[in-house]
Parts: C-alpha cells; sequence; structure tokens
C-alpha cells in the first residue's frame, strides 16, 4: 500500500490537472449515512420513493420527513479529513475541481473553492410559489414547512424523476473530459450520469484513481482500498514529501 500512495502522489505531481468526483462515500465519516450503509436511514425509507420528484408533488411531507432533521441541523455537520485534503490538494495547484454528487455543502464548507453540485444543495430552499429563499438550517417550522406566503418549500436539490442542472452538467462533462488524473472518492458509481464521468475522463486519457473500501469503478487504473479520510490525508502528505 505504501508504493500505491508513492505511485499515486508521483502521477498528480507529474501530471496534475486533477479532477475529484465524489459520492457520499467521503461524507461517511463526518456521521451522514450513505444510501447503501446497513442500518441508516436508506434502509427504512426507500429514497426513490422518498425522494422522488413525483412523491414531492403529491406529499412533500415524505420528503420533508427524510430530510427536514438534516436541514435543521445543517450547520452542526463539519467535513473531515477527506474533505479538507482534497482542499489542501487545491491550494497546492494540483487539484483543479470538485464533481461531486453530495448535497451537504461539506466540500465548500472544507475551503474547496471550485465545486460543482450536481445534485444541488440542501443548503438553498425555495418558495414554490413565490420564489423566497430561505437558507439551511434556518427553514420555518413543519414537515413539510410552508412559507410565510403558504407555499411549499422545496430544497434546491435534483429529486429522482428531474434533470441536472444544465450549466453545472455541462461543467462535469467539460471538466472529465479535459482532466489528466480523475480521483473517484466514495461513490458506488450506479447513479446517472455521474457514474459515466470516469469513463469520460479515460477516454480523453486520463489516468483515473479510485479511493474505496469497496471497489466500485471496474476500470480504473488504480485502486486504494481505504476510506476516504485516511487515503486522501496520506496522499496529501506523499505531495509534500514529493
Ligand atoms: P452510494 O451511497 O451509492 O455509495 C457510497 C459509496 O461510498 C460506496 O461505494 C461505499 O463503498 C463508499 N464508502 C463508504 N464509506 C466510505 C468512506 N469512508 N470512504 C470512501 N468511500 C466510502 O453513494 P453515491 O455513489 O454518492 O450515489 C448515491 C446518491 O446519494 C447521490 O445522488 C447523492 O446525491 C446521494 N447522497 C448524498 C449524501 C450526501 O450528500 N452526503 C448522502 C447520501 C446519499
Amino acid at each position: 500500500m505504501d508504493a500505491l500512495y508513492k505511485v499515486v502522489a508521483e502521477l498528480l505531481v507529474k501530471l496534475g490537472s486533477c479532477v475529484a468526483l465524489t459520492g457520499a462515500g467521503i461524507s461517511a465519516e463526518s456521521g451522514i449515512p450513505t444510501f447503501r450503509s446497513q442500518g441508516g436511514l436508506w434502509d427504512k425509507y426507500d429514497p426513490m420513493v422518498y425522494a422522488s420528484a413525483e412523491v414531492f408533488r403529491q406529499d412533500p411531507s415524505k420528503y420533508w420527513l427524510i430530510r427536514g432533521e438534516f436541514i435543521r441541523n445543517y450547520g452542526s455537520y463539519q467535513p473531515n479529513p477527506g474533505h479538507y485534503a482534497l482542499a489542501a490538494l487545491e491550494k497546492m495547484g494540483i487539484l483543479e475541481h470538485v464533481i461531486t454528487q453530495n448535497i451537504d455543502g461539506l466540500h465548500k464548507k472544507a475551503g474547496s473553492q471550485r465545486v460543482t453540485e450536481i445534485h444541488g444543495s440542501l443548503r438553498e430552499i425555495y418558495c414554490q410559489s413565490c420564489g423566497k429563499e430561505y437558507l439551511a438550517p434556518h427553514v420555518p417550522e413543519g414537515d413539510p414547512p410552508f412559507c410565510e406566503c403558504g407555499g411549499v418549500l422545496k430544497p434546491n436539490t435534483v429529486l429522482f424523476g428531474e434533470q441536472l442542472p444544465r450549466e453545472a452538467l455541462e461543467t462535469a462533462y467539460q471538466e472529465s473530459s479535459s482532466c489528466r488524473t480523475m480521483l473517484v472518492i466514495g461513490t458506488s458509481a450506479v447513479v446517472q450520469p455521474a457514474a459515466s464521468l470516469p469513463s469520460l475522463a479515460k477516454q480523453n486519457g486520463a489516468i483515473v484513481i479510485e479511493v474505496n473500501p469497496e471497489k466500485a469503478f471496474a476500470t480504473a487504473d488504480h485502486y486504494i482500498a481505504e476510506k476516504a479520510g485516511k487515503a486522501l490525508s496520506r496522499i496529501v502528505e506523499e505531495v509534500k514529501i514529493g
């Protein structure tokens, strides 16, 4: 494993132009359960039902049931060493962009500047009637909460059945096809179109490095079987020694 960290650090320094694609796994060490962790929220509530656009239209209280607690405690979730390591790699001039499927805002909180949240953010909440914006954790009481105008409030996140924000998607494709190295961290690589971005990077000549205790991306060039916090901190150390 020691040799692998050295190889990866050398690649990042030599090739640079790195893009990170992150998923729920990088936030697991911040205490936020992934979709597939046992005993987690999603064991009890099927996200395909509770986080679907159609169900939200019929009964927004279902969505607020699974997300309300998170939104009201939004400020208490903190970045972990994995998020900080990516922010450090950006400061070193190695990491150019973070493309994240996460909606928890932790990359920006850790100090990463260039972040594209392709599934949106739980922080921004809009009234579907008058457009008034509320910022988590400051939302009115109630499941679902209503705007002072009486309209339904919806976080600025992409629900199942909704289109991804066009600009974010274009940035994700552009960054993935132009990078020279890609770190794929903590994603099960099943949710499209994010799951296709590592292949896009590879087709355009990038070296793909996966960090995940369970291998998910079959054609990664290098695979680090480790939690994101430990692995990414170690990579930063190796780059510094470099
Ligand atoms: P996923 O739940 O499908 O997969 C998580 C992956 O992370 C798995 O492959 C798992 O092996 C890996 N993992 C677990 N702990 C890890 C750790 N400590 N370090 C590194 N990897 C670890 O998540 P996904 O691929 O991101 O896709 C599912 C969807 O889940 C996305 O759309 C995302 O928006 C949503 N989601 C987001 C959050 C969040 O914002 N934090 C949380 C849950 C789900």
